[in-house]
């Protein structure tokens, strides 16, 4: 990750690809949904944005150049925590322009089935979920949570939340050449009756908080922090970018700011 100036925006390069590609994150450079965000420009894809994009947002990063030489970020341990980490090692420089935030006007929602993703407006930024799995595991924990996003929130509980996968899952998506390196040090990994992980879970409702997690990083493809609350209900990728591409296309239910003083501002790290 390199510093940029303002107004550059989240800008993902290809360093491995002949030309260095380069594909800002944006709702509409979302090109495949299928098992993580991906983006893409032509025939560069970056695939797996969403853990990296939410430790930017929770961080009030607006400004930066991310290097990778693969089509796929690295997964880490299936959290945003290692890139939370880094990225606070490294510090982060206050520019002089003014941050530009994404008020809400009026709820925008968008439905497909039982599914359902809404923003709407909030002197805040609160992001809500509701998970459905009819599974043993999941019915012994919290399915519905609403937290109210901050940096701290973040980098202690919501930000270290891993992705989850069934087993059988894993297996299918591994016989067709995908998830090869899906592994209990990246995924909680639940088979019919139990979670598969010695370790059991990080931090509670590890599930409903992924979902957050990963919510959080798909809204940021905006480019903006919003003033606002996002609901989501069994709600993932594919919905979350038809939900900001819906946004962009409806610009009464919402207006740019520069002043808004209710919210916990960036984090600022010297090293
Ligand atoms: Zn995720």
């Amino acid at each position: 990750m390199q510093p940029a100036a303002a107004d550059t925006g989240i800008v993902f390069v290809r360093t491995d690809v002949t030309g260095n590609p380069r594909i800002k994150a944006t709702p509409h450079q979302v090109v495949d949904t299928q098992l993580a965000t991906t983006i893409g420009d032509g025939e560069a894809r970056i695939a797996t944005i969403e853990h990296l994009m939410a430790a930017l947002s929770s961080l009030g990063v607006d400004n930066v150049v991310v290097g990778v030489d693969a089509p796929e970020l690295p997964i880490m341990d299936g959290s945003a925590a290692p890139f939370n980490y880094l990225i606070r090692a490294a510090g982060i420089k206050t520019l002089s322009a003014p941050r530009r935030y994404i008020r809400m006007l009026e709820p925008v929602t968008v439905r497909e089935g039982d599914i359902e993703a809404t923003l709407s407006p909030f002197e805040g930024f609160r992001v809500s979920y509701k998970l459905h799995y009819e599974h043993p595991v999941f019915e012994e924990h919290n399915r519905r949570l609403s937290v109210d996003v901050s940096a701290e929130r973040f980098e202690s509980d919501i930000g270290q939340a891993r992705t989850f996968g069934f087993l059988a899952e894993i297996e299918m998506l591994q016989s067709m050449d995908l998830a090869r390196g899906g592994s209990l040090e990246n995924a909680v990994v639940v088979d019919d009756s139990r979670i598969l992980n010695d370790e059991g879970l990080r931090v509670p409702d590890e599930f409903v908080k992924h979902k957050i997690l990963d919510a959080i990083g798909d809204l940021y493809t905006l480019g903006h922090p919003i003033i606002g609350a996002f609901s989501g209900v069994k709600s993932g990728h594919s919905t979350n970018n038809r939900l900001v591409r819906e946004l962009l296309a409806r610009p009464h239910a919402y207006e740019m700011v520069t002043d808004w003083v209710h919210v916990e501002p960036p984090v600022e790290v010297r090293v």
